[in-house]
């Protein structure tokens, strides 16, 4: 069985609608798949649809943002209700930060000579949850960039000038919408943190204290040496193991449907206890 548990559609950052993720991940051969869209759950419900028309297996999940230590790490819930009120409050929330944050980052990027960019932006996300992806895609057809990354590089990280801090959920909080809404927590990508290994454990300890599950093991973004030591890790401290490619976009190559290694032999994976529960839209 093939899983991927942590892709995106153009309800957040994505470029495919949700059905259009569901034929792809079809095509490359993915048994079961997680949609998890940041902050946002808004296209569970046609991704759903489309997953049983098609047949393959399908997780409801999101991946949220959150603050931890001055540093803005991300959570995926898989499983999730999605009519949850809990969460769908806590979601409400970030969004409404990201609403603000976009306005911001506008404003900061037209200091630096760069008109109108809110509004270019807002286009690419047509009235989804707007993210910094939706000014990247603007600024490289507006020729700021050669590309989405290097737009990052240039423009959006820390120190340069459409930077603005992130102000999102504490952990507990995010683990706690999650849980309330019957999902698995996971963190997602940890490598790419770049945390020093006691603040890593530090992470992972207070992840598993307010009730955190699961560690993104494998990912597009690790290498193979970050997922051995992700799934040494996820062993010490009794964490289950997921695998997902993050999935955007069709040209982003290095993150595509499915194409990831499968988890390393020692890990135990997310899924194990899966059967018979109501964590996946099961087609016997
Ligand atoms: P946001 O949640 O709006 O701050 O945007 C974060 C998203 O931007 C991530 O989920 C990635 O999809 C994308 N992203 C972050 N860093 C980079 C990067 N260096 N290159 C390309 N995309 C990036
Ligand atoms: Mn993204
Ligand atoms: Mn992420
Ligand atoms: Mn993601």
């Amino acid at each position: 069985m093939k899983y991927d548990l942590h892709s995106h559609s153009d309800a957040s950052d994505g470029a495919l609608s949700p059905e259009s993720l569901i034929r792809r991940a079809v095509e490359r051969g993915v048994d079961v798949l997680a949609l998890t869209d940041h902050d946002s759950t808004e296209g569970i419900a046609s991704a759903r649809q489309a997953a049983a028309a098609q047949g393959i297996r399908f997780v409801a999940g999101v991946e949220i943002s959150v603050t931890w230590s001055k540093r803005t790490i991300h959570i995926l819930g898989l499983g999730v209700d999605s009519d949850n009120g809990a969460l769908q409050t806590g979601l409400q929330g970030l969004r409404k930060f990201r609403t603000w944050r976009a306005g911001e980052i506008g404003r900061r990027l037209a200091k630096a000579g760069i008109a109108d960019a809110l509004q270019g932006a807002s286009r690419y996300a047509s009235g989804s949850v707007i993210s910094r992806t939706h000014f990247a895609r603007f600024l490289v057809d507006g020729g700021y960039a050669k590309d989405v990354r290097e737009v990052f590089k240039h423009y959006l990280v820390n120190n340069k000038p459409g930077y603005v801090p992130g102000n999102w959920a504490d952990l507990e909080s995010a683990v706690g919408w999650i849980r309330e809404a019957g999902g698995q927590a996971v963190i997602a990508h940890p490598a790419r943190y770049k945390l020093s290994a006691t603040k890593m454990r530090c992470l992972l300890a207070e992840f598993c204290e307010v009730g955190g599950e699961g560690l993104e093991v494998v990912s597009s973004s690790h290498s193979a040496n970050d997922s051995r030591n992700m799934a040494q890790l996820a062993n010490q401290f009794g964490l289950l193991a997921s695998c997902g490619s993050d999935f955007h976009s069709p040209e982003q190559h290095w993150a595509e449907l499915g194409r990831i290694p499968p988890l390393p032999p020692q890990c135990t994976p997310l899924w194990d206890q899966w059967t018979q529960s109501r964590k996946t839209d099961l087609l016997s």
